[in-house]
């Protein structure tokens, strides 16, 4: 299809959408009264259009979801074409495209995660994975990070340490936090990296000890937490969770659900420390979202604890042929367009040294930090205090009218408090990534009249 015309006003099927939209739809995590959403009706690479019919540059991907661009062409056909074949098959039954999807997975994840139970999305991804762990193990206990997210179902936002736990948080028996390593905001106020890694694999050591070893079933992470900050660990942190993890027989889930598939670089962001997770949740990338999938990679050892004794958990729609069909597509391309190598790239030798350049010129950037196609932007109302530019888990006027810069610059970033994230699709081409880094630059003055003059 050709890309729509611009027009001065919303087309009138854009307002219709909308519209409907306002009186019907409810929309997650939102006041739904205090909405006011972009219509978006169409998109092709890097970018998509909204009602109007302008173009936006796609620096959001959707949620950090759609790794191999919009409307890629052979995840596009193989929909199609499993859809005139066969568009449901019940998970007891065998399906070609779920076996294929499943050899492909097991072949990229870590060391010998070689099984793969398929979920609709991430937060599923992360209920039966907790629940493996707990069957596995015998103990309840499941210990996850301050700063993450992990999902809104129940489990999954309990684990969560972000404030959208807070109203869900029924005190969900056996969950509990601990801080991680993040250098900018120093839980444990250390003075370098090597320190932050060893204060924070000290901390989460005495919390074993004060939870009781023999009670704690999971120890879960997002290797390089996303939502929350997109914090890469320091040195040595992954690796001393594993051994920590080992020593007290705990299973470690590595919640790969938005780092996975290529965003950070690698197909998954344990590969960067060659850190092996018992159990590994992935989705979003895995098909690009263009079909709800999620799924666990299971370890040959928790696997077998289900030899002989059945797993109690399931989902109609589990493995579902267009979902998996659209995987296997979606693997094949990004290997032979090496399309991880060009996220790679695109970090090392644009995104990274742009954005840090940004950080420079712009008064209200506190910090700048990610990798391949996964960056943050900590934007701050005062450089020396780092009091950020929006409360940790509200807006602010000043968060709200860079994001309407950003926009009417032609951008369309990933906001969450007071962080944008940089993360276009990781199939961006170089000139897109310095198109994205250019409106970002005119945005930022918005927020730079925000920082406080000393
Ligand atoms: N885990 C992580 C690390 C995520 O980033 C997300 C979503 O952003 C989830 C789990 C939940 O995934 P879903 O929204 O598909 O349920």
């Amino acid at each position: 299809e050709p890309a729509p015309e611009p027009t001065p006003e919303p087309s009138l099927e854009a307002r219709r959408a909308y519209e409907l939209d306002r009186a019907h739809v409810f929309h997650s995590w939102s006041a739904q009264a205090e909405l006011d959403p972009m219509v978006v009706t169409a998109a092709e690479g890097s970018y998509v259009w909204d009602g109007a019919g302008r173009r936006l540059l796609d620096f959001s991907s959707q949620l950090v979801n759609t790794n191999i661009g919009h409307q890629h062409p052979r995840v596009v056909e193989a929909i199609q074409t499993q859809a005139g074949r066969l568009c449901t098959v019940a998970p007891q039954h065998v399906n070609d495209q779920r076996s294929e999807a499943a050899r492909l997975i097991a072949e990229l994840a870590p060391g010998d995660l070689n099984r793969v139970f398929f979920t609709n999305g991430g937060a599923e991804a992360v209920e039966y994975a907790v629940r493996m762990a707990r069957l596995h193990t015998g103990r309840h206990k499941v210990l996850s990070r301050y700063r993450s997210y992990h999902g809104g179902t129940h489990t999954a936002v309990n684990i969560t340490g972000d404030p959208r736990r807070w109203p869900n948080d029924q005190g969900a028996a056996g969950t509990v936090h601990f801080f991680g390593p993040f250098p900018y905001r120093s839980p444990f106020h250390s003075a370098s990296p090597e320190e932050e890694t060893e204060r924070a694999l000290e901390h989460l050591e005495q919390l074993i000890g004060f939870e009781g070893p023999d009670a704690i079933a999971a120890i879960v992470l997002e290797p390089i937490p996303g939502t929350a900050g997109i914090m890469p660990p320091p040195p040595g942190y992954l690796t001393g969770v594993r051994e920590l993890a080992d020593r007290y027989g705990i299973v470690l889930i590595a919640d790969e659900v938005m780092s996975g598939f290529g965003r950070t670089g690698r197909w998954f962001a344990v590969d960067h420390d060659g850190v092996v997770p018992d159990l590994m949740t992935f989705a979003k990338g895995v098909n690009s979202g263009y079909v709800p999938l999620g799924g666990v990679a299971i370890s040959e050892r928790i696997a077998a604890t289900f030899a002989h004794r059945p797993f109690p958990g399931g989902l109609t729609y589990s493995g579902h042929p267009l979902a998996t069909a659209a995987a296997v597509a979606t693997i094949e391309a990004m290997r032979d367009e090496k399309t991880v190598e060009n996220a790679a790239h695109i970090g090392e030798a644009v995104l990274g040294p742009g954005l840090r350049a940004l950080a420079e010129r712009h008064p209200s950037v506190g910090d700048v930090r990610g990798l391949g196609v996964f960056w943050a932007v900590e934007l701050v109302a005062d450089r020396a205090t780092k009091e950020p530019l929006a409360p940790y888990g509200g807006t602010s006027v000043a968060m709200g009218e860079l994001v309407a810069a950003c926009k009417a610059a032609g951008l369309l970033p990933f906001v969450n408090y007071h962080r944008l994230h940089a993360v276009p699709p990781c199939t961006v081409s170089e000139a897109e990534a310095r198109e994205g880094l250019a409106l970002l630059d005119r945005a930022l003055e918005t927020a730079d009249r925000h920082v406080r003059a000393h």
